[in-house]
């Protein structure tokens, strides 16, 4: 059974502002963005289960309240697990995370400095992390590249992780697309520190870096630490599945290294919610 590590929810109104406009223009068309509970839930239930994620970023337009999440998955207990969001840049961000944990019954947070603007390594932010790592929940963050103007892409190189996986040990930090476009960078990071992880959410749309990361990964021995996600609904989990399956097309008839079905299936297979220690 394959489980979705990474899947969004955008109610109405929730996915606006600067990132949408940025949305219209890169992928064309003039179509808001919606996933109802509801609509989420034709698309996750024939799977194991799946993360749902809030989305905290007043900096770039998205609002995806801790609440609407927790309302959802609260209604699909043990199949789906609701990742809170919290702005660093609240003042009382340590403290927003603690209710929405103990509160909502939400099982981890989520992250992304580019759409946050928050430079990740900031000490100012460390409170956070250590709430994280006491209340034992995992942090998925988008840290790689973006298409909206206004985030901050110097914050989010995944190198900026290091200093925040050496100074808590027990929290568990999964980088979300493999760090793109810098996935050597996300690579030597996640493999280096004990307690953190890559999914390959999204890199589906784009085939000669999928394969190039999965070659790579494989080249320095981290193909465990990779977890399978959608990154939906910006693609669906069955289009990941495709993709993933479909990894060797481009080496097809040439010397090019192939990724072997066990890895694939590996990653496929990979028992997401006990590695993060959701259950
Ligand atoms: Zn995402």
């Amino acid at each position: 059974m394959i489980f979705d590590c990474h899947t969004h929810l955008f109610g109405p109104g929730q996915f606006g502002g600067a990132t949408l406009a940025a949305a219209k223009r890169a992928w064309g068309g003039d179509q808001e963005l919606l996933v109802t509970p509801e609509i989420h839930w034709e698309l996750v239930k024939d799977f194991a289960g799946a993360i749902v994620l809030a989305f905290d970023a007043p900096a770039t337009g998205i609002n995806v309240p801790n609440e609407y999440v927790a309302e959802y998955v609260a209604k699909h207990p043990g199949k789906l697990f609701g990742f809170a969001s919290v702005d660093p840049n609240r003042e009382n961000a340590p403290q927003l995370l603690e209710t929405a944990v103990k509160e909502l019954g939400l099982v981890g947070l989520k992250l992304g400095p580019i759409y946050q603007n928050f430079y990740p390594d900031a000490k100012e932010h460390f409170p956070l992390y250590a709430k994280a790592e006491e209340l034992g929940v995992p942090i998925l963050i988008h840290q790689g590249t973006s298409f909206v103007p206004e985030g901050y892409l110097d914050a989010s190189r995944p190198a900026a992780l290091d200093p925040v996986a050496r100074a808590f040990p027990n929290l568990k930090i999964l980088i979300a697309h493999m760090g793109h476009p810098w996935v050597d960078e996300c690579i030597a990071v996640v493999r280096k520190n004990p307690n953190m992880y890559m999914d390959v959410s999204a890199l589906g749309s784009r085939p000669w870096q999928f394969y190039n990361a999965l070659v790579s990964a494989m080249e320095y021995g981290v193909t465990h630490k990779i977890l399978f996600g959608s990154d939906y609904p910006f693609f669906t989990t069955e289009r990941m599945i495709e993709a993933l399956r479909n990894i060797n097309a481009l080496a097809e008839r040439t010397a090019l290294p192939r990724i072997s079905e066990e890895i694939i299936e590996g990653i496929l297979h990979r028992n997401t919610p006990e590695l993060l220690g959701l259950v």
